[in-house]
């Protein structure tokens, strides 16, 4: 056997479950020792600065200086007692993942000596020389000054010797260069618009939060294999792979126990998340081999994104403890399940009050209904923009495929909630909703039963479907930084919600009661929405693409078209109206969308071509003159019957020919496009030519795994799925 594969093959497969460090302590009482939250708040800074910061977390009340060198001295305090000497801004960059610049502490003290300092203006402003991370030409490289500037409402922590400040990243004039800054415009956004409306419901309420729980989902793979695999170092991904003879088909792997040397790394993950603060709740198998889930309990959505990022890091780190690597590549492997971030998201007010979830009463009742409605009506209105939220190089390899929702944004509403709807339609608009049971069956009410989450009411080839008391957004990435999605619907979100509170405002002012206000807004609403973007059938048949593209929504499958979506005058309009994006943003970040589409084919183009001609036609063409050779011993042997003899190596020799001679030519194709692709000047037409290229990498890995099935074990050279997906 190849010495390299066969090795790591063996190396993998002894290595035992690494020893985890449990504290001695209950969760609880370790629970967020590495994060600067209220209660070490209370205890390292004095009354006055201790208020005046909450007051600006809670109220969005401006910091000023004072307060600001108040809060970084006790944060210094608390942060040297944990050993930390550097301090970072953490922010969130149109690039994968988070970045980071990390200073230390110490500075002159004027005498001659060194002495830690930490002021204010370092707590609340750093200018990371900015000019290689993606602006999309907002922020000329001459004029690198981007900022990043404190989000005092995610609280600050420590990473190894390392206080971490989260943080928005701004170009020096004022637009935004990262993911944070337009979604807590979009969660101001939409608090601003649900707040008139809870109102209506609730005269106290002040403030309305969106909430997200993402469940991430993941595959690991053991270090040693993934060493010996240029596609998976380089893309995330295997961009070659002949499927193994056992896969998922029997589904052992979503019900079976978790391995050992996994189980100790989710506990050593979720360990490190729990002293972050990180309220980490389930853990599973996935259905595919190697393939995981991390959920935590939903929070509020800024800082449940923060966590998600950091997670996503801690992850990355503590796998190699553990000898493993973690893939959060949205399909690292062909023909299996990709991975995906399911984002729970819902609206509640701050009385406590989930907004997506069925009331106590009749009135409690209505005002989901109107959310309900509201939110599903702004889903159909932008679906093609939710769909260009979540798009992106390699989650297109996942859309579509094995469980995952289609490259279509409709949204499963289920047996119950259709059937309240469509009631709905047929009664006055002053009828009750009642939730059935709680007060015995009468003709004529909307009844939500009781027990209505029902379980196995679940589609999962729904992008957006209802689970009982909130949204599951499914089609967002696993790699994917979640407040691309979370900033569109939340955008979206408010705008219909001021649309709708003006009609019934209207309403209200010709006289009707708010109820039927409400109602007779509502039911035009339902009466669409039923139409076009509700669906719980099979996202999968060719039926519903035709279907859906006749109800008028998006039905893309090209990635670059998509980000097309995010400029239109619908978009531009709804994006500048709630505050979120002006229209150069979002001009200029749709640069950047198609320049890292542009990149990350691009890698992968190249990545394939050399692994064609370095790695798989090397070892096809010696297992040919291995069976040349044998070809030629049948003739010195066999004489003039050797044909018959030798028949299985002549096939074999000949089929290699073949396949060697296409997938040269395949890879020569490849490199001419993209020598043209490289001269196109504009990023989306750029893009385009990419996708293209894109699309012809699946043929040619398919004859890569042609030749997977013909070429001696042996002489294999990259560890095979069985291998990648078993090993464990
Ligand atoms: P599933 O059955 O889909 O695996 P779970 O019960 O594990 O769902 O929950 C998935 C995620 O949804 C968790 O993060 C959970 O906290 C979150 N979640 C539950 N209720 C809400 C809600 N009202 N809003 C947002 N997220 C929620
Ligand atoms: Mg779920």
């Amino acid at each position: 056997m190849s010495e390299l594969r066969f090795d790591v093959i063996q190396d993998a497969f002894k290595k035992k479950a690494a020893v985890v460090e449990t504290p001695a302590v209950k969760t609880s009482e370790y629970f967020g020792e590495l994060v600067f939250n209220r209660d070490k708040m209370r205890k390292y800074l004095d009354d006055k600065t201790f208020k005046a910061i909450v007051n600006c977390i809670d109220n969005g009340e401006p910091l000023d200086r004072k307060t600001a060198d108040g809060v970084a001295a006790g944060m210094k305090t608390w942060a040297m007692e944990h050993g930390v000497t550097h301090v970072t801004h953490w922010f969130q960059p149109l690039t994968d993942g988070t970045a980071e610049k990390h200073d230390s502490f110490m500075e002159y003290d004027g005498k001659g000596g060194m002495i830690e300092t930490f002021d204010g203006k370092a707590l609340a402003q750093q200018e990371p020389d900015a000019s290689s991370f993606p602006s999309g030409g907002i922020r000329a490289t001459f004029e690198a000054r981007g900022y990043t500037a404190w989000d005092p409402t995610s609280p600050v922590f420590i990473q190894d010797d390392t206080l971490c400040i989260p943080t928005v990243f701004i170009s020096y004039t004022g637009e935004a260069l990262d993911y944070k800054t337009p979604l807590k415009k979009a969660l101001k956004a939409v608090s601003d618009a649900a707040v008139p409306i809870c109102k209506m419901f609730d005269p106290k309420v002040k403030k309305v939060y969106s909430y997200l729980g993402w469940e991430q989902e993941y595959f690991l793979v053991d270090e040693d294999l993934y060493a010996a695999r240029p596609d998976l170092m380089l893309t995330g991904r295997t961009l070659m792979g002949h499927a193994s003879s056992k896969n998922q088909q029997l589904d052992d792997h979503y019900f079976g126990a978790i391995p050992s040397r996994v189980a100790a790394f989710m506990r050593d993950i979720e360990i490190a998340g729990y002293k972050l603060g990180i309220p980490l709740k389930t853990r599973h198998n996935e259905v595919a081999p190697n393939q995981f889930e991390l959920a935590p309990i939903y929070g509020e959505t800024n800082l449940s994104n923060d966590q998600n990022q950091l997670m996503m890091n801690v992850m990355n780190s503590i796998a190699r403890k553990h000898g493993f690597v973690v893939l959060f590549h949205e399909k690292p492997f062909d023909g299996i399940n990709g991975s995906g971030k399911h984002n729970n998201w819902s609206l509640g007010t701050d009385t406590g009050t989930l907004l997506l979830a069925p009331g106590k009463d009749a009135m409690g009742n209505l005002q989901f209904v109107t959310f309900f409605v509201n939110v599903l009506a702004a889903v159909q209105k932008h679906n093609d923009l939710l769909k260009a939220s979540i798009a992106t190089a390699t989650n297109a390899h996942r859309l579509g495929a094995n469980e995952a929702p289609p490259a279509i944004v409709s949204a499963f509403l289920g047996r119950t909630m259709t059937a309240v709807l469509k009631k709905l339609l047929e009664v006055p608009s002053d009828t009750p909703i009642e939730i059935a049971g709680k007060k015995g069956k009468s003709v004529g009410l909307v009844e939500i039963p009781e027990i209505f989450v029902d379980n196995t009411d679940r589609n999962r080839t729904s992008p957006f479907a209802f689970t009982g008391n909130r949204f599951e957004f499914r089609a967002v990435g696993s790699s994917a930084n979640c407040a691309g999605a979370m900033t569109t619907l939340n955008a979206a979100v408010a705008e219909q919600l001021i649309a709708f509170k003006a009609a019934v405002d209207k309403e209200m002012a010709a006289g009707k009661s708010m109820n039927i206000a409400i109602m007779d807004t509502l039911k035009p609403i339902i009466k669409s929405i039923i139409d076009v973007v509700c669906f719980d059938g099979n996202g999968y048949t060719d039926e519903w693409k035709a279907e859906a593209k006749r109800r008028g929504l998006d039905v893309s499958t090209n990635v670059p078209e998509m980000f097309k979506a995010f400029t239109t005058p619908k978009a531009v309009k709804m994006f500048t109206e709630m505050g979120v994006y002006t229209e150069k943003e979002l001009e200029a970040r749709n640069e950047v969308k198609w320049e890292i589409y542009t990149k990350k084919v691009q890698i992968e183009a190249r990545v394939t071509g050399r692994m064609a001609l370095n790695h798989i036609i090397p070892a096809a063409l010696a297992y040919q003159t291995k069976l040349l050779k044998n070809i030629d011993l049948m003739k010195d042997v066999y004489g003039d019957s050797y044909k018959e003899m030798a028949s299985v190596s002549m096939g074999f020799a000949a089929k290699i020919s073949e396949l060697v001679n296409l997938l040269k030519k395949q890879v020569d194709d490849m490199v001419e496009a993209r020598k043209v692709a490289n001269k196109i000047e504009g990023e989306y037409e750029k893009a385009k030519a990419y996708h293209e290229i894109a699309e012809s990498l699946f043929p040619l890995r398919k004859t890569i795994d042609k030749l997977e099935e013909v070429v001696d074990n042996d002489m294999w050279p990259l560890p095979k799925y069985r291998e990648l997906l078993f090993i464990n």
